[in-house]
């Protein structure tokens, strides 16, 4: 199982701030912004570029959830950025789907 299947499953350690049948959020361990989640699919999907037409509900839940969470945070406020990087260019580092929800800062564009 990868890293991010195994805190779905609550075999590793994640301060998780939400989690439904389809989604799990957790802060990231090495935080970017003063907020930063990453929401994942709790089905293992490796990436956007692995994702299938048959994954169209659970992508969208992804985003749907990612929005809900700033709000239950409290970012929709100031505003926040979702990204999901893909592939080694993309700078994805965890082969597990996962969208990166960032807020408490002003941030820049373009993205590094
Ligand atoms: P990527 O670089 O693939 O877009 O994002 C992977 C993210 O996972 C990184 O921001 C990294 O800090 C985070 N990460 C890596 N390992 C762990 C872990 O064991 N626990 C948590 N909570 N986050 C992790
Ligand atoms: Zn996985």
């Amino acid at each position: 199982m990868c890293l991010f299947c195994r805190i779905a499953h609550r075999e590793a350690k994640a301060r998780i701030v939400y989690e439904d049948p389809d989604v799990v959020a957790f802060h990231d361990i090495h935080p970017q912004a003063p907020t930063h989640v990453l929401v994942i699919p709790r089905k293992h999907v490796a990436s956007i570029d692995a994702a299938q037409d048959d994954d169209e509900a659970v992508l969208g839940k992804l985003l749907l959830r990612a929005g809900s969470i700033a709000r239950e945070l409290g970012l929709q406020r100031g505003g926040y950025r979702i990204v999901i990087n893909t592939g080694e260019d993309g700078g994805q580092s965890v082969d597990h789907l996962h969208a990166h929800l960032l807020g408490g800062r002003r941030m820049r564009w373009p993205p590094g």
